[in-house]
This record gives structure tokens, C-alpha cells and sequence, in this order.
């Protein structure tokens, strides 16, 4: 267990520690902090405020990690069905970027069953090696099972920096990981970088609904570890042919037992276009009035050969699935056109698609903030717009 001490020969009651504590857990007496421990959350802030050092916070966790004896940048890679996804691509992308600043390998991690061919096949996206461990346990994502393998490779292979991708599996497994490792870990980073220096990962994502991007670093823990959105980085470049080295590790079959059963996967009905790929991203909001007002941008997608995106309102409204919410509770988008259909353009939902290339807006309010971002802004109802829309793309397109 942490524990926390107030050496009291320094303290001199200055105060300064009950006005930074956020929970109300220290008071004076006798001119000296009390800490209730009923209240204190150990959060540190009483140690950071006082300047005569007579806080100590002691961390759980026995002795102190030898923070050398990790190196090499890792990747995460969510295979679904075999197929490695595209935001492993991403994370090689970037990661050989990390790797070469830190002078270390780049390597791939995949979990899967019989996909020897697979593993091979990540040296042409740029890994050094690939940790590759077969089992059918591991055939479909399983939270148990993936993360105490990924732990176990983790524990001893010791990894400088981990990414992973933020998705739905990326989330769940990487914090189990985190937990078992010790580690630190900065959820939904939009970039990474490294201090050379100090050989810490610099892991910015946005804080306070998007309004600042804080950088985080972990200086006191190994690994690194940061879930990466997707979209947002280049894919690693195809080299035809590159080799790698594969290590194909096996453990225990305790390693592999599940608290769960994975009965059988069930496809969304009406998430055919994977929202997170599409190139023309149709979307409405509350504007849209209802789930009959939805017909209208199913319609405009499906001649456009686009994917129905929405706002958190729509969603909430329950007029669609939470598959097609878009911002930063949902997907992050990068469409090469994004319509935005009766959406204000709150910056809960402009974090997750204004790096789309052309964003065309149709709003009612002149004044909604969705066209201080749009590329073309109309001005009207959806109701008329919408419709016009599609039938002219329609007739151009000969559908
Ligand atoms: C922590 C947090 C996370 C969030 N995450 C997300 C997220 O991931 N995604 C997200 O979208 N939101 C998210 N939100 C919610 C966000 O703040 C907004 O509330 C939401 O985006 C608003 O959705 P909207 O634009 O559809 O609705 P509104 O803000 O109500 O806007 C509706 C718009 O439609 C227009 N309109 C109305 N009728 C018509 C018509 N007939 N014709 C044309 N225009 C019309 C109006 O002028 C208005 O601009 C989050 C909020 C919080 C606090």
C-alpha cells in the first residue's frame, strides 16, 4: 500500500497543504497538518504544494523498476477475422518514427490463431520483429486471455514504449495491461513524439472538451503506454518483400483461461460501411428532427456510396446506433467529404471530424459554429435541402 507521512519537525503551518488538498483531508492542529486518512485520496497534491518537503507520499509497489532495461518501441496489432486492422498500420507508421528517434527496433505484437502467414507479413509495414503467439483461445479478442498474454510478453520482453490503437478493443485491453505492468497510460493521443533527452514519450491529447492539447509524460514507469486514435496517423508504407524476425512464444495454458465465453459475433445490422474508413461520411444531428428525418441522410449516403455519421444529440435521441456517433465520445473521422446535416458544430463533435478534407454544412442558423469550420455552408432546412441534395447527385450520377 502508498502511504503518506508529515515529518513534523518541518512543518511550520504554513497552511499551504489544506488549501491545495482538493478533498478537504487536511486541517491544523497545533499548528501542524492532519491528514484524514478517511478522505485522503493520496493524490499528491499536499506534497507538491509544500516547500519545506514535510509531506512524503511513499508508492505502493515494491522495490523501484531498472527503467534501462526497457527498450524497443512496441505496436499492438487488432487482428479481426485475421485481418490485421488499419490502425496497426498507423501505429507501425508512427511508431518506426519513435523507434528511430530512440535508436531501438520497432516491434508488432499479434495474438491470434494460425496466422503465421500474418505475422510475417508485418516486417513489409516495417517491424523489426513481431511477438506472435498462437492459440485458439486468442482466434477473437477475449479480454482475459489477451491481456495476460500481452502482460506476459510484456513482463519479459520489456518494451520502452507501447502503443495501441483506440478502439473498442484497444480500450479494454490496453487498461488491463497497464495494471497488470504498472504502468502509466494516455488514452486517445492525436500525436506522439520523443524528448531525446530523457527517452520519454511525448503523448499529447486533448483535455477540457478540445479546448487545450496536453502533453503527458510518465517519467517513473515502463512502459509508455498510449492508445492512438484512428485516422489520425499516416499508415507505415508497404515495403514489398522486407523480411522480419518472428518470435512465436507459447505459455502455460492458465495463461489462456477466460472469465468469459465468446458465444458467437454478431454483425451490427446497417453498419455495412465501416464509418471509420468511409470517404464520404453523411451525418445529421438533432436537426434532423427524428428517426424519419435519418431516411433523408441513409438516402444521400446510399447515392454517394458514403457512411451515416451522427452527433452524440442523435444518438442520445436514440434515433441511431452509438456505431455511427462522431466526435470525441465517438469515431474520429477523415473523410475526403463530411456533410453535416442539422449539426450545431459543438467542439465535442468537431474534435472528431474537422480534419475531414471538404466539410459541407447544412444548417438552418447562419450563425451555427459548424461553418466556421465548413468548406460550403447552406444556409436553410435540411428538410428541403437534404432531399435537393440527393437528387441531384442522383440525375449527375445517373442512379
Ligand atoms: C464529455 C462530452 C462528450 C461529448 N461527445 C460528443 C461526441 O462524441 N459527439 C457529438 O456529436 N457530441 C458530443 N457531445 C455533445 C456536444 O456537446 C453537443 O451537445 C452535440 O454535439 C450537439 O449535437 P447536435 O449538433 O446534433 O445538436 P444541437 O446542438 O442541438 O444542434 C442542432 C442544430 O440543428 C440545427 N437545426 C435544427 N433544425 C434544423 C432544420 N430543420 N434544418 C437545418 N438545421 C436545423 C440547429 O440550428 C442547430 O444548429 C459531448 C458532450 C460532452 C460534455
Amino acid at each position: 500500500m502508498a502511504s503518506i507521512t508529515i515529518h513534523l519537525e518541518k512543518c511550520t503551518g504554513c497552511t499551504l497543504c489544506v488549501k491545495a488538498c482538493p478533498f478537504g483531508a487536511i486541517h491544523m492542529s497545533e499548528k501542524k497538518a492532519v491528514i484524514d486518512m478517511a478522505l485522503c485520496t493520496l493524490c499528491g497534491a499536499c506534497v507538491t504544494a509544500c516547500r519545506f518537503s514535510a509531506i512524503e507520499l511513499e508508492k505502493a509497489g515494491g522495490p523501484k523498476k531498472d527503467l534501462s532495461a526497457y527498450k524497443d518501441v512496441w505496436v499492438f496489432c487488432e487482428q479481426k477475422k485475421g485481418v490485421v486492422q488499419s490502425i496497426s498500420y498507423e501505429l507501425l507508421g508512427e511508431g518506426r518514427k519513435l523507434a528511430d528517434k530512440l535508436g531501438v527496433k520497432l516491434c508488432a505484437v499479434l495474438l491470434g490463431e494460425g496466422l503465421d502467414a500474418v505475422a510475417e507479413g508485418l516486417g513489409e509495414r516495417g517491424a523489426d520483429k513481431v511477438y506472435y503467439v498462437s492459440h485458439p483461445a486468442l482466434k477473437a479478442y477475449q479480454d482475459d486471455p489477451y491481456s495476460e498474454v500481452l502482460a506476459r510478453l510484456v513482463e519479459e520482453y520489456k518494451p520502452e514504449v507501447l502503443l495501441c490503437g483506440a478502439t473498442t478493443i484497444g480500450r479494454s485491453l490496453i487498461s488491463r495491461v497497464a495494471i497488470k505492468a504498472d504502468a502509466g497510460l494516455t488514452a486517445d493521443c492525436t500525436a506522439l513524439d520523443i524528448d531525446p533527452r530523457e527517452r520519454l514519450l511525448l503523448q499529447t491529447r486533448p483535455a477540457f472538451g478540445g479546448n487545450i492539447m496536453a502533453t503527458i509524460t510518465a517519467p517513473n514507469h515502463r512502459p509508455q503506454m498510449a492508445t492512438v486514435r484512428h485516422k489520425v496517423m499516416k499508415e507505415a508504407p508497404v515495403e514489398k518483400g522486407r523480411k522480419t524476425e518472428v518470435i512465436k512464444k507459447d505459455y502455460p495454458e492458465e495463461a489462456y483461461a477466460s472469465r468469459t465465453r465468446l458465444l458467437e459475433m454478431v454483425e451490427e445490422l446497417g453498419a455495412t460501411v465501416n464509418l471509420s474508413e468511409a470517404d464520404i461520411i453523411v451525418a445529421g444531428g438533432r436537426g434532423m428532427g427524428g428517426k424519419e428525418g435519418f431516411v433523408l441522410i441513409e438516402d444521400l449516403a446510399k447515392v454517394l456510396g458514403g457512411a451515416v455519421g451522427a452527433s452524440r444529440s442523435a444518438v442520445d435521441a436514440d434515433w441511431i446506433s452509438y456505431a455511427h456517433q462522431v466526435g470525441q465520445t465517438g469515431k474520429t473521422v477523415v473523410p475526403k467529404i463530411y456533410f453535416a446535416c442539422g449539426i450545431s458544430g459543438q467542439i465535442q463533435h468537431l474534435i472528431g471530424m474537422q480534419s475531414s478534407k471538404i466539410i459541407v454544412a447544412v444548417n438552418k442558423d447562419p450563425e451555427a459554429p459548424i461553418f466556421r469550420v465548413a468548406t460550403y455552408g447552406i444556409v436553410g432546412d435540411v428538410n428541403e435541402i437534404v432531399p435537393a441534395i440527393t437528387r441531384e447527385f442522383k440525375r449527375v450520377l445517373n442512379k
